[in-house]
Parts: structure tokens; C-alpha cells; sequence
């Protein structure tokens, strides 16, 4: 099998079985984005225990590579700290600009997500719920500093 080949299939696999799909009622943070390009969406729901990711899932509609990174990305950060999230964080958005191949990048299935980058349209697809992500992590939306985050869409 193909590097190509195993790309596609761990984004089918992720796809056709999403991991952390579904709502979070009460999550400390909440994040909506879209890609008009393509027409992804994406709801994402944090839970934090202090420092610690302690919950996390996703809704969203839009094309398989949307989709299967927001899987991916919930499954990578699970009950990771804030610290370790954001070095996951980091390594994706150096990978998929292309500063860091994807054996540097050091992943796991998250690699897969490299397979992308050949076609720059598909590239917000793919970073588009580790956007919702970076937004998610953005200290003033940290809990209990803001007043929730239905108020501030
Ligand atoms: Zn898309």
C-alpha cells in the first residue's frame, strides 16, 4: 500500500466512524467556524479541568477531509494539558504549510492530514477544526473569564 493510499484510508476510516461526535451540553467553551470555500462546518466543545483537556466533541456537516480532521484533532487532544495541545497544534499548522515534513512533524494517523497539502483548496478543509481549536484555546475565552460562550458569537 502507498504512502497516498494509507493517507486516504486512515481519512475514510476517521470519516465513515467519527470519534467525539456529538454535543457537550455546558462545555466551558464553544466554538463555530465555516469554510465558505467548500462549505464545512464545524461546532467545537471544550470541557476543561484546569489545565487539562478533559472533554471534548464536535458537530459539523461538509466534505469527508473536514470532517475526519475534526475526528482526528478531537481524538489527538483528549485529556492532553493545554501545553501539550498546543505543541500538537503547532506541529499540524508547521506540517500542513509545509515547514516541517510529516515524519518531523511526528503525528501518528494525524500524518495523514499531510496528504492534503498537494491540493491547497483542501487545506482550510483540513485545518479548519484546528482553527476552532486555536480559538478554543485562546486564553480570554479561558473558563470562568468570560461570562459563556454562547453570549460572544
Ligand atoms: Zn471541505
Amino acid at each position: 500500500m502507498s504512502l497516498e493510499d494509507l493517507y486516504k484510508e486512515i481519512i475514510l476510516e476517521h470519516y465513515s466512524k467519527p470519534r467525539n461526535r456529538g454535543d457537550l451540553p455546558g462545555a466551558d467553551v464553544s466554538i463555530d467556524l465555516k469554510n465558505p470555500t467548500c462549505g464545512d462546518e464545524i461546532t467545537l466543545k471544550l470541557d476543561f479541568d484546569q489545565d487539562r483537556v478533559a472533554d471534548v466533541r464536535f458537530q459539523g456537516k461538509g466534505c469527508s477531509i473536514s470532517q475526519a480532521s475534526a475526528s482526528m484533532m478531537t481524538e489527538s487532544i483528549k485529556g492532553r494539558s493545554r501545553e501539550q495541545v498546543l505543541d500538537v497544534l503547532r506541529r499540524v499548522q508547521g506540517m500542513m504549510r509545509g515547514e516541517i515534513s510529516a515524519e518531523e512533524a511526528d503525528l501518528g494517523d494525524l500524518e495523514a492530514l499531510a496528504g492534503v497539502r498537494q491540493f491547497p483548496v483542501r487545506i482550510k478543509c483540513a485545518m479548519l477544526a484546528w482553527e476552532a481549536l486555536s480559538k478554543g484555546l485562546d486564553p480570554s475565552r479561558a473558563p470562568g473569564e468570560s461570562p459563556g460562550s454562547e453570549a460572544d458569537r
